[in-house]
């Protein structure tokens, strides 16, 4: 039997807004940052990327405040019933779970939910769950995280400006982190690399990421824990610069003005 890698790319939002919709009912994702058929697009992609890297993949995908995870889920789910791929033979899907899996041949691609929680003292990125946790205390947070057990504890962005958690702090919640973005920040932590895309489009989603050898659908968030640290390091020649911090930030400023201004209105809750 092969065992067959995985490339997960842990920190992925996918789209830079979620909830605003056009005069004409379209989903307005950001600037530059259009689909017509998002959830066929997202499965070229993952399908691509496994071809070329000759891997299973797992993509999370990461919530705001703004239900994008369930909402993606959804469509991914839909159009998997209905559809084939362009290039690709018919689509299986299947939720175990929280994992949603789908297969064509012999590529198959995972979907995980996530959170990224907004601190006092930095950005906390869950994987596994994708359920908010109410309190915005680093403290809090890491410790129902803990007592849940049902997340991958993450640190991303350190050291940034407003986002990144103080290296002290994350010192001080080391029990709780299962891994850390930044090398320097991770060996002073004594907590494996993290490296992913935090991408907001499709463009860069995997433009960084992890291989592990033991991914287990069955127990996801358990052999990821297991694997990250002797997991390897994926990266491509396209990473996202300032133009793409640029971008981002137009997004979910254009977003809002496109709210307060009534140009869009803003998709209620099913
Ligand atoms: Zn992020």
């Amino acid at each position: 039997m092969t065992i067959m890698e995985t490339l997960a790319d842990l920190h992925a939002h996918l789209v830079d807004s979620w909830k605003t919709l056009t005069p004409k009912g379209n989903r307005f994702f950001g600037v530059f940052n259009s689909h017509k058929n998002f959830p066929r697009d997202l499965l070229l992609k993952c399908f691509e990327t496994a071809q070329k890297t000759r891997t299973d993949i797992l993509t999370t995908i990461v919530n705001f405040d703004d239900d994008r995870t369930t909402g993606i889920f959804e469509e991914i789910k839909r159009y998997s019933q209905h559809a084939s791929l362009k290039d690709f033979r018919r689509l299986e899907y299947a939720q175990k779970g929280k994992l949603l899996s789908v297969r064509v041949g012999d590529l198959t691609t995972h979907f995980l939910p996530g959170r990224e929680i907004r601190t006092e003292n930095g950005d906390i990125l869950l994987i596994g769950n994708g359920d908010d946790i109410p309190s915005r205390k680093a403290s809090d947070v890491f410790k129902t995280a803990k007592k849940r057990n049902d997340s991958l504890i993450l640190v991303p962005h350190m050291g940034f400006p407003k986002i990144g958690m103080r290296l002290t702090t994350a010192i001080n919640y080391r029990d709780y982190i299962d891994a850390v973005e930044g090398k320097v920040y991770a060996t002073e932590v004594h907590r494996a690399e993290l490296k992913a895309s935090d991408s907001h489009t499709l463009r860069y989603l995997f433009s960084q990421g992890l291989i592990f050898n033991n991914f287990d659908p069955e127990n996801p968030v358990e052999s990821l824990r297991e694997g990250l640290s002797t997991a390897r390091h994926y990266q491509t020649k396209k990473q996202p610069g300032y133009c793409e911090m640029a971008r981002h930030v137009a997004s979910f400023k254009a977003a809002d003005w496109l709210l307060a201004s009534g140009i869009c209105t803003e998709e209620k809750a099913q």
